[in-house]
């Protein structure tokens, strides 16, 4: 029996406004999640981490979609650690695609944030992944060292314990296309290996799986050993269908 942490973490994007959000909270909290090897997590906007933090069961944990790097000062727009900290809320995704491609988030700017978090002992879910055609010109590799690495420049091998990475091909997210077993398990391998060659803790990172990710997939790409939990979009706005999730893992 394996008793390693998995995690479920759900990313409402920007949906659900505060009222959504609480019917949302109190529809999970009547399920049971009693899974001590799952870890849940609802990466929600700023506004719920504030105001509907009251509404979550003991066992599941707000995360921010995005942070900002510096403390405080002239940063219109922005939120920053000490801030989410305040509302207990410990968990930060970090480099999310539609971050690096919508907002041009760069590698750099996700190793200044990722820095910032974990100076800060925040836990950083790093989202790494690969174009469709970076993928179709096999360039996976090369994408996925150039993102993990610049992002954990002037990180320690301490600080990188406290660090998940999710997997999350670009061309998985939100398309139905979900990779299959074989490419996640390979990549997955190749991202612990990034890291063991380049002299930091790669073996036990914990690497989640995103892109697609459903109530009818999620089995079997759970069953990769490889696989340390799922970033859930689309499903997870969907209880029925994230719960579903949750007890594949
Ligand atoms: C995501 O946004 O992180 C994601 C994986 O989305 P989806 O599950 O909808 O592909």
């Amino acid at each position: 029996m394996n008793n390693k942490i998995k995690y479920c973490v759900a990313n409402w994007k920007m949906n659900f406004d505060s009222t959504q959000s609480r019917e949302y909270l109190s529809l999970i909290n009547k399920k049971k999640f009693q899974n001590q090897n799952v870890k849940v997590i609802i990466a929600s906007s700023f506004i719920d981490i504030a105001v509907n933090s009251k509404y979550l069961s003991n066992d599941i944990d707000f995360a921010a979609q995005n942070i900002f790097y510096e403390d405080h000062g002239a940063f219109t727009g922005e939120v920053s650690c000490s801030m989410i900290k305040s509302f207990d809320c410990k968990w930060i995704l970090i480099g999310h695609s539609e971050r690096r491609i919508i907002f041009h988030e760069s590698n750099e700017i996700i190793n200044k944030k990722l820095q910032k978090v974990t100076n800060e002992n925040l836990n950083p879910i790093l989202c790494i992944g690969e174009t469709e055609s970076e993928r179709e010109s096999s360039k996976t590799e090369e994408v996925l060292k150039s993102q993990l690495l610049t992002a954990i420049q002037g990180i320690s091998n301490d600080q990188i314990d406290n660090i998940k990475l999710a997997y999350e091909p670009v061309w998985a997210i939100g398309t139905g296309n979900t990779a299959d077993v074989n490419t996640i398990d390979k990549v997955h391998e190749m991202i612990r290996n990034i890291l063991l060659k380049n002299g930091y803790n790669g073996k036990n990172i914990p690497i989640l799986y995103g892109g697609s990710v459903n109530q009818n997939n999620a089995k079997e790409i759970a069953s990769i050993k490889n696989v340390d939990g799922f970033l859930i979009g689309g499903a997870s706005l969907d209880i029925e269908k994230f719960y579903s999730i949750y007890n594949n893992l």
